[in-house]
């Protein structure tokens, strides 16, 4: 079981809705710091051991800087993402720049800020070389294809676009080590929100024992093995959070077992989490706008799927709390639905719920990450604020709502004119 409750009193959600109208994503800054921590600390058994947020799961600068102040890197997968690293005061190796299908002026980019960069295919060595010249220190993305079951989000690792095989994995690293490329890495990702601790080990240890072969093969030593991110939460009460200290004691025994058995330490361990470290403690938080009693109960939100695309993408489910009425019984069920044209802007289906009321604060949980960053603009519908719960209970605004002006923007109006 895991609980969900709020960070806040019903009176304090209320006095925040006063100066900044919903919805909202609200971030718990003291939870994310005592998470990073314990994530840090789960490692300290490997010397240099590093997590590299990964932008994409919450693309904010407030809260890339807070988890900096750990000695947290980023990765990055796009130019936006590595300018939002830049803009951060974060560059060289603390960024992993993890992309595919990549463009020239991301791996442009990626060199001029000497980030790491992580190879997804053989034939970006060559492209690589071509547009942005050798970087001195390499890591190629590993798929291992049926030597590892997928799971659900990210599917079987055969079917995946992602990485290299086993073959272009050796072919790849000599040609590195022929062109003169002296520092290398290996990175893998297989899963996305995975709560088996045993599924990272067994990970680790595909990893660890590619390493050992190819560093016999090709006689170079790796730096690192980059475990990636899809360490996941527990999206529902029933779901239990993942054995932290078991995935990580389950690492060191394949750690030691392969690599410091084979004389091949010291090597560093990094991750790429991002769900794991910021999507428990986002919030986003919204009203009732109507309810309506046709075939079903819908209770309509002022937030929509432009806010959080997960259930209408996945059927993800995420916990809804009703402010005010968390001791009433759920004696209702209600499809909690978004405004926009689309039948799947629902963020929950059949949802036992306190009978609910327009003007009824609801809280949708566990939307720190994959939350506000795959909002979209679809029918207009505009992106909200993000907000952070200090530690100290100030809440301060790390990104305004978006206007009808930013969506409309893009458009030439004054073209209309002449435009016949
Ligand atoms: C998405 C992604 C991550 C982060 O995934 P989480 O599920 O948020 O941990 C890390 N690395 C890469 C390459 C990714 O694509």
């Amino acid at each position: 079981m895991s609980e969900k409750h709020l960070p806040l009193s019903k009176k304090k959600i209320e006095k925040i809705i006063n100066d900044f109208p919903t919805p909202f994503h609200l971030y718990d800054e003291k939870a994310i710091l005592e998470n990073a921590r314990a994530l840090k600390d789960a490692y300290a058994w490997n010397d240099g051991y590093k997590e590299f947020f990964a932008v994409k799961a919450t693309p904010n600068p407030y809260l890339i800087k807070l988890l900096h102040r750990e000695g947290f890197g980023v990765d990055c997968s796009s130019l936006a993402e590595l300018i939002i690293a830049e803009k951060t005061g974060i560059t060289g190796e603390e960024i992993m720049f993890s992309s595919n299908d990549t463009p020239a002026n991301e791996f442009i980019k990626a060199r001029e800020l000497n980030a790491t960069i992580n190879l997804d295919d053989i034939t970006h060595i060559a492209y690589l070389e071509k547009h942005a010249g050798l970087p001195g220190l390499i890591c190629c993305r590993y798929n291992p294809g049926p030597l590892k079951k997928g799971n659900f989000i990210i599917g079987h690792p055969e079917e995946a676009k992602y990485g290299f095989t086993r073959e272009q994995l050796f072919a790849g690293y000599k040609i590195c080590k022929e062109k003169g490329i002296k520092r290398f890495g290996i990175h893998t990702m297989v899963a996305s929100n995975e709560l088996n601790a045993n599924y990272f080990v067994e990970t680790a240890e595909i990893l660890f024992n590619v390493v050992a072969e190819i560093s016999q093969k090709l006689n170079i030593r790796f730096e690192f093995v980059n475990l990636s991110g899809g360490v996941g939460i527990p999206y529902h009460p029933d779901q239990k959070r993942i054995d932290l200290a078991a995935m990580s004691r389950g690492v060191k025994a394949k750690y030691d077992e392969i690599i410091v058995a084979n004389g091949l330490g010291p090597i560093k361990i990094y991750t790429e989490c991002g769900r794991y470290i910021t999507g428990p403690y986002g919030y986003l938080v919204s009203r009732v706008l109507h309810i309506k009693d046709t075939y079903k109960k819908f209770a309509g939100l002022d937030a929509c799927m432009a806010n959080l695309m997960r259930p209408a993408l996945y059927g993800a489910y995420h916990h809804i709390t009703v402010v005010g009425k968390e001791n009433k019984p759920s004696n209702f069920v209600y499809d909690v639905t978004g405004s926009l044209c689309e039948n799947n802007d629902k963020f929950a289906i059949d949802r036992a719920l306190p009978e609910l009321t327009p003007g009824d604060i609801v809280v949708i949980h566990d939307t720190g990450a994959h939350g506000y960053a795959m909002g979209f603009n679809y029918n207009g519908k505009l992106r909200s604020a993000e907000l952070l719960l200090r530690e100290n209970g100030d809440v301060v605004q790390i990104r305004r709502a978006e206007t009808v002006d930013d969506y409309l923007a893009t458009l030439d109006f004054a073209g209309l004119d002449s435009f016949r």
